[in-house]
This record gives C-alpha cells, structure tokens and sequence, in this order.
C-alpha cells in the first residue's frame, strides 16, 4: 500500500459515510462498510505518519445539513469502538482494567438500537432543544420534529434541567410498511430502518415525523456538575418518564458478557427493532473519569457489532411487475439459498437507480443479506465472476403489459405505466378491491381475475357486480361449485361496511387504519364527498398527505360516478355495521398492546379497539391508560406496572368487551 493509495481509501470511505449519514441513503451494507473501515484503522497503525485529518478514524457523524439551525452540543456526543469477536472483547477488558486503579470493574451491556443518536435538553422540566449527533460537536436543531413523538414529553411532571440521550428508531413493522407505500407512490425505498429513522427526522416537515411512528429508547444523562453510574442513570431516565430498554444486564464477568451476546445474536430476529450490537459499558463513573475519552470515543465503553448473514447466490432473471398504480418495479429472481432461516429466491431491485448503483450484470452473481432482518436484499455483485460478455441488466422503455411507453414522473425514482386502461393496473388495482381486508370475495384469485379482464368480462370495478355463474364456467380452473361460490360472495360484499369499500378502493396512502378513522367519523359516503381537506386532517390520525389525498379522490368526477353506481347496486355506503362507540368500556383511552396474543391477531385486535373508540400506540407513556398483556410481555409490561398503569390480560379484554 502506498501513501496515495490510503488517501484513495479515505476518499472512498468519506464518500461512503456521506451517503450514510448526510444523504440517509447508503450506497453499501453496513458490514462492508465496517469491514473496510477495520481495514483502514489497520493501515493507519502501520503508518501513523500518513493520517488525515478527513479520515473516518479521525471523525464522528457527518456533516450538520444546512437546512437546519444549528446546535452546539455542551458536551460532545461520541461514537463507540467495535469489536467483532469474543478475543476482541476479552482484549477490551483487558486494557480497562490496565488503565485504572478500582480493584473491579462493573459492566452493564445494552442492545445497541440501530436508529440516530438524538439529544434532548429540558430546563426546569421544560423541552428546550432536541438535537441529532451531527459531528458530535454541532448538531442539528430538530425539535419541531421531535415533539411529535408521544414518547417524548415536552414538559415533566419535574423541574428536570440537564440533556437525556438515546436513540430514536423505527421498529421493523413500520418500516415495512413505509417501504410499501414509498414503493407504491413510486418514491425511493429506506435502505434500513437506521436510514428510514434518520430520514424521517432530518426533513422539514413535523407533519411527516408525526405519521412515521417512530420510537424512542434514552440511555444516557447528563447533568451539570453530576456524575452518575450508568445504572444510576438509566434509573433516573426511567424515573423521568422515558422508556429505557429493560433488555440489559449488569455484570463483573466477561463470560456473562459472551452469554448475553450469543443470546441476543439469535434473540434479536425476534425483537420488534432492530439492534445491530451489544453495548459494553463500564458502570462506575469513577472508573469512566479515570479512563476518559480518545478523539472520536469513550475508553469505558465498546460496541460489540452482530456479524451480518450473507449468502452468495445467481441472478437468474429480473421480472418487472405493474402495480396498480402503475409503477413498474423489478424484482431479482435468483437461485434459491438460505438465509436466516427462510429460502430466498427474489429480492425487489425497488427501482432503476437501484439496479445502476449496483450496476447489475445478466447472471451476475450476487452477495445477499436481509435488510432489518426480513427483506432480502441485494448488497451488491460479484464482479470478479462476471462473464467477460455480460450485458447490464436490460432497463425496459415499455410497460410489459400493455405495451404503452413508460415514464418517469418528475420526483419519483419509479418507472411508470401512465396509461389508465393498462390491464395489469387493472388486475392489481381488482385483486386489491376484492382481498380480504377489502371487499372479502372468496374464491376470486388474482389468476380469475387476469382471466376475466382477459377475456373482457371486466373492465372496471363495478363490472365485478355483474358478473354470472355463466362468465365464470368459461375460466380456466373455474368448475360448477366455484363459480357458485364466486356468484355467492359476491353477493355477500354487499354488506361489508363502508370502511372495507373506501380501503379497498386502494386510494393513495390510505391503508386500513385510515380507511377506518375516516369512516368512523364521517359515517357515511355522502358525508366523504361533502369533507374538505382540513376536515379530512381535523380526524384523529389523519395526517396532511392523506387528507389531500383523500379531498383529490373524493373531487374526481369518476369518483362520484363510481359512488353512483355502487349506491344503484345496493352496497352498504355507511358504517351501520360497526358497533356503535358510544359507550364502550375502552372509549377515549389510549391502549398499548404487548406480547403474544392467543385470541386474536395483534391486527385484529388494532382494528376492534378503533372501532370502540380507543387509541392503540405501540409504546407505554405516562398518557397509557391501559396495556393489554399477552404471553411472554416483556419491557412494555415492566414499565406498565412501573408506572401504575392498568393491566388486562387478553381474559380481562374480553370479560370487559362483553355484548359491546
Ligand atoms: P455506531 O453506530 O457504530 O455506534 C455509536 C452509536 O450507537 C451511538 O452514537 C448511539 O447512537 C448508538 N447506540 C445505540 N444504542 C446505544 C446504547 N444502548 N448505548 C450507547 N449508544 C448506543 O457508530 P457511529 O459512529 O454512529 O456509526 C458508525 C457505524 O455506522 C458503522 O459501524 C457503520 O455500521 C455505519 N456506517 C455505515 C456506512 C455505510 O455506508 N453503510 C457509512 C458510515 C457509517
């Protein structure tokens, strides 16, 4: 290695870390990033003459964004040292107990939550500036955006002056259910939930933070002229009214260390957040001041970092698929491998900026891994074992459907089918009206309905209700039985209630939740076309994009058409065939539900305690009225019963739901 080529690799890496940290948008894995960053600490050791003051080594966090004012933090925030293997950690105790005089040293180990380090700082109680890392000196002002979590109090019940930090993040389902909807309204897709998180605090918008259900754990105090064990601290935290993660341990023995790690390498699948290490800390602060801090970390502490699972497997085709909105997406199928547990065998390629910054080859081999350890996803190409002739995967200029020219619409990364009788839009969009938590028609598969528009029995959603035993007989794979079946659920559709029929209309960014909300307040069809937007924002959980979205839909004429129509057919067009809310036990409370549940799916659940009038959240605050406990509750029953809050099991529920 020469001095110019380390100079090369600082650039590489900084350019790296600015897609990481300034642009949320990484361009590889966090474990390639960490293993070349290993690299370069190596390098360095070998030539201390050589280092920079730009090298990663030298530097915490990114750049402070400019479209934010800026905070200069009293005391820094720091990164944390990795190891990687148990000789490392062994190695790390070592030099702690070289460097201090305390005959023992205390550790407490923490999940190492994989979000953005946030700052909050209350005077007499009040919140007065929530800040991110930035470069660990100055970070940047988001207090707006923090405010909207509900987690974060902005005034306590204390006159608490001092800076609690932690880690803001987002859990593994709403994350995957983001990424869905960004896929679908064709914007680019969150790498991980870490990037997922920190996008959604670092934009301008409270209003967007407010809908992107994001969560809180603090672990850290820090108070003028006070020095507190790490234990101490995470009490008072606690004592404060923020959630602290209950998943730690307090230890003298390294070995109980190992144990915790090797539990949690395989606990965290499991976890509801994703957690890429275990934090290592010394406890006494009196041994913390004796070891202090090098340039970019705390001597006291490490971060023992999971190995990621890759998996080495051949691109065998890529499949563009058009949704009902018309976004063309591309999917990699590949040879089958196994990763963590699950054959994989496609991975979404999510847009054609994806497939150019991987720049992927026909029959590439591809290193796989699963992002917030669920979706597979492609980290990158072998390119040492590419055929010398490969060609770049073919991006296509038409819908594979219909034909028409796709198009890319100014601020969206998507391919787009803008033509609105596009069969395959169409397909989706009447698979969609017809699944279960829609419109319920049992029997009517994607494949019948590709059929029906095929052979132009269906053109629009109402053709649906028109549709004879007769019609369906002629379908491949239709017999007698089940083109009665078809007929008869479709006859029993017409009293689902309006909730089902607005969800199932698949209106832009309204899901099942807010189909739900609307219905509930406004009652009836007609009331939905009379609501303006700012009605539409004034619900409970209706944010300001999906009020938009909602005034547009219910403004176009073939919209009111439809209504039209459906009213002439004989569908229910209001919410009479949900419990009336008026009086129910759980009315007005706000509810969190917590491990698992045996009588009913979480989902199930969400949507009865709705409809009765209750707010269900995901985290335990001093503003929960009621946790409902499954089996194996963990942290969140612990905090409930710390606070005093009420405590049902899934028995007291239904005891309590009694005839409502
Ligand atoms: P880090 O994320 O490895 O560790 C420090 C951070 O851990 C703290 O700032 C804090 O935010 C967090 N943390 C979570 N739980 C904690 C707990 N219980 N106690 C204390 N801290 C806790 O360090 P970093 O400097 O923020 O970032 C470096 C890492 O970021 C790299 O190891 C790499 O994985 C990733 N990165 C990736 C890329 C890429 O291109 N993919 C680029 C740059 C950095």
């Amino acid at each position: 290695m020469t001095e110019q080529e380390y100079i090369a690799r600082v650039k590489q890496l900084n350019e790296y870390r600015h897609a990481y940290y300034d642009l949320d948008a990484p361009i590889i894995s966090d474990h390639e990033y960490d293993a070349l960053y290993q690299e370069l600490l190596l390098i360095e050791q070998a030539h201390p003459e050589w280092i920079v003051n730009d090298s990663p080594t030298q530097q915490v966090g990114g750049e402070v964004s400019g479209q934010f004012t800026k905070v200069t933090h009293r005391t820094p925030l720091y990164s944390l040292a990795n190891v990687f293997n148990a000789q490392e950690l062994r190695a790390f105790d070592q030099r702690v107990k070289k460097s201090i005089t305390a005959e023992t040293v205390e550790y407490v180990c923490e999940l190492k939550i994989d979000g953005l380090s946030i700052s909050l700082t209350y005077e007499k109680g009040r919140l007065v500036v929530g800040a991110t890392r930035g470069n660990g000196q100055v970070g940047e002002n988001i207090t707006a955006n923090l405010k909207t979590l509900k987690q974060i109090p902005t005034q306590l019940d204390e006159p608490f002056t001092g800076e609690i930090r932690g880690e803001c993040y987002l859990s593994k389902e709403a994350f995957l259910a983001l990424n869905k909807r960004r896929e679908a309204a064709g914007k680019a897709t969150f790498a991980n939930p870490r990037n997922a998180a920190a996008g959604s605090l670092r934009q301008l918008n409270p209003a967007i933070t407010r809908e992107r259900q994001l969560e809180i754990f603090l672990y850290q105090l820090v108070v003028p002229n006070q020095r507190l064990d790490q234990v101490e601290q995470l009490n008072q935290i606690e004592a404060l009214g923020f959630p602290v993660n209950e998943r730690r341990i307090q230890t003298q023995s390294i070995e109980e260390i190992i144990e915790f790690i090797e539990q949690y390498s395989e606990l965290r699948h499991h976890l509801p957040y994703e957690i890429d290490g275990i934090v290592i800390k010394v406890n006494q602060s009196e041994v913390q001041e004796q070891l202090g801090f090098t340039e970019k970390a705390p001597r006291w502490a490490t971060a023992y970092k999971f190995p990621a699972e890759f998996k080495t497997t051949q691109l065998l085709e890529v499949e563009w698929t058009v949704g009902r909105t018309g976004v063309v997406t591309p999917t990699a199928v590949m040879a089958p491998v196994n990763l963590l547990g699950t054959t994989v065998q496609r991975a979404s390629l999510h847009n054609v900026d994806f497939i150019q910054l991987k720049d992927l080859h026909e029959a590439d081999h591809v290193v796989l891994y699963k992002a917030g350890d669920i979706i597979p996803e492609i980290a990158h190409a072998v390119i040492e074992e590419r055929q010398e002739d490969a060609q770049p995967v073919q991006i296509p200029t038409h819908c594979p459907s219909c034909q028409s020219e796709l198009v890319h619409l100014e601020d969206e990364v998507a391919l787009r089918c803008i033509n609105p009788n596009c069969p395959a839009q169409l397909v989706e969009s009447l698979s969609h009206f017809v699944s279960r938590d829609a419109m319920n028609m049992v029997g009517i598969g994607k494949q019948v309905i590709a059929q029906l528009v095929a052979h132009d029995l269906i053109h629009e959603i109402t053709d649906l209700y028109t549709l004879k035993e007769e019609d369906l007989i002629q379908l491949d794979g239709v017999k007698e039985k089940s083109a009665q079946n078809i007929v008869q659920s479709i006859q029993s559709s017409y009293s689902r209630p309006l909730n089902a029929l607005i969800f199932g209309l698949g209106i832009r960014h309204v899901g099942q939740k807010a189909a739900l909300l609307i219905t509930q307040h406004f009652k009836t069809s007609d009331a939905l076309f009379r609501a303006s937007k700012e009605e539409f924002a004034e619900v409970d959980g209706i944010g300001p994009v999906i009020a938009e979205s909602l005034a547009n839909f219910f403004a176009e004429p073939h919209v009111v058409e439809l209504f039209h129509t459906f009213k002439s057919l004989g569908l229910s067009l209001q919410m009479e065939d949900v419990p009336v809310t008026s009086h129910s036990t759980v009315e007005g409370m706000t509810i969190v539900l917590t491990g698992k549940l045996e009588q009913f799916t979480r989902k199930e659940l969400t949507e009865r305690l709705i409809q009765l009038g209750a707010n269900v959240t995901g985290s335990v605050s001093k503003k929960t009225d009621l946790v409902v406990a499954g089996k194996e509750a963990g942290s969140k029953l612990t905090r409930a019963e710390a606070l005093g809050i009420t405590v049902w099991t899934e028995d007291e529920l239904q005891e309590h739901l009694k005839g409502q």
